[in-house]
């Protein structure tokens, strides 16, 4: 009985919050809803977001344009949802302006910002459009969990995605509003899920289906002057002419949260949720189709900046953003030279450079032949630990417990790597 009560509050709670903002974008609900299927996943991406800030500090390609291969995937019923090539071309045009800053309303941004915007030198190229018509619906379930993911699934009536480590896969349909009880609770413009490296993640935690990233977009948010209106449930429709659904949902793509750090789920005080991000202000909420230059949802001191409305990762209209920070653009550089790496074709190792590094201690070190691994992590059968030469070659070293034994191999210089699906930790080794 209590768990039934319990339902009913978390689940008012969803629809209330649901109402009273309109959701336009999925990231959010994404989030929100595998955080309550696996607890701990936002923690996880929070992780993957400080392991890709490290990631460009270490890197040295940070002066290099990215190319990023698009696929267009137009899954269509009615004639209108089946988009003509001008739209998706002019919506590749739109990346393009708003990735490299050649957007013509790049000086609007206000005085006080100019110094923290950037280029983020990310180019896209249209690769292939593929058309399916179909007969399915796209639907947002929330209580069952569930995006309108069967567009990715051919033999369910979507599109299979082309390899989606080389290629970002868009998909355009019509997704279906959010209703319940025959109320609108609001239309989905569009999501992407965030760069989360489920392939290191333990296997229950496989989540989404690798096959399911890219990035989602109702055909009627697509490209120039799409002629299409949206109904987002604020009392009039909105016709979108700038195309800039897809690069909010491509920031989320390439790890960029919300710049009000989506802090409305569920926290009490959403100033307290950052973005993650040094250079935009903190702020509590978002704009909700607005561009009010006067909103400062947080302003704790005296300092403290208004809200960054100007933000592509805000909910302003579409007129009103125009910019990334220097900040979010080191983290989605920085994604692109680690989790994204094969979309710009980087000489990068997938399987490592993501993990989380653990710092371990060797001693003694030098030592005769056998070191004793010192570390926060009692349990050290959960690694694969391996050690390595001078020269980089393998060692069948017998190691036991926290204890490595080289008393039979030659004097110098080793390696000592240990890896899981998480982390990873590595360190030298001196024999005498
Ligand atoms: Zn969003």
């Amino acid at each position: 009985m209590k768990k039934t009560i319990l339902s009913l509050i978390s689940f008012l709670l969803l629809c209330t919050s649901l109402s009273s903002q309109q959701v336009i974008c999925g990231y959010d609900l994404v989030v929100d809803q595998m955080e309550k299927q696996y607890p701990g996943y936002r923690k996880s991406i929070n992780k993957t977001f400080e392991n890709a800030k490290q990631q460009h500090t270490l890197t040295s390609h940070s002066n290099m344009t990215y190319t990023i291969p698009v696929v267009v995937h137009v899954v269509w019923n009615e004639e209108v949802e089946k988009l003509n090539d001008s739209l998706i071309t002019s919506q590749i045009e739109i990346l393009n302006e708003d990735f490299q800053r050649l957007n013509e309303d790049a000086d609007n941004v206000r005085d006080i910002f100019a110094d923290v915007v950037g280029n983020p030198m990310i180019n896209f190229t249209l690769e292939e459009v593929i058309y399916v018509e179909t007969d399915t619906l796209f639907e947002i379930d929330l209580f069952a969990n569930e995006l309108a993911d069967n567009v990715k699934v051919s033999s369910i009536g979507g599109s299979d995605p082309r390899d989606v480590n080389r290629f970002l896969n868009i998909w355009i349909c019509k997704i279906q509003p959010i209703t319940f009880a025959g109320q609108n609770l609001g239309q989905l413009l569009g999501y992407a899920y965030p760069p989360n490296d489920l392939d290191n993640w333990p296997a229950e935690l496989m989540v989404p289906n690798p096959n399911f990233d890219g990035v989602v977009l109702d055909y009627r948010v697509v490209g120039k002057n799409n002629p299409n209106m949206v109904d987002p449930g604020l009392g009039e429709e909105i016709q979108f002419k700038k195309g800039r659904s897809a690069v909010h949902e491509v920031g989320h793509y390439l790890g960029l949260r919300h710049i009000w750090g989506d802090g409305q789920f569920g926290a009490l005080d959403s100033c307290d949720e950052d973005d993650g991000i040094e250079d935009t202000p903190n702020a509590g909420a978002s704009s909700e189709f607005t561009c009010n230059a006067l909103q400062n949802t947080c302003s704790a001191s005296a300092d403290d900046l208004p809200d960054m409305i100007e933000n592509f990762m805000d909910y302003s209209t579409e007129e009103c953003v125009n910019s990334f920070t220097i900040g979010q653009i080191a983290l989605m550089r920085g994604v692109l030279e680690s989790q994204r790496c094969q979309l710009v074709q980087l000489n990068c190792d997938v399987s490592t450079t993501h993990l989380a590094k653990i710092n371990i201690s060797i001693f003694p070190n030098p030592s005769d032949g056998i070191f004793y691994i010192e570390s926060a992590v009692d349990d050290l059968s959960i690694f694969d630990i391996h050690i390595y030469n001078a020269t980089g070659t393998l060692q069948n070293v017998s190691i036991s417990g926290k204890s490595i034994d080289l008393s039979s191999y030659p004097s110098g210089l080793y390696f000592v790597e240990g890896k899981n699906k998480t982390h990873i930790f590595q360190q030298k080794l001196m024999k005498h």
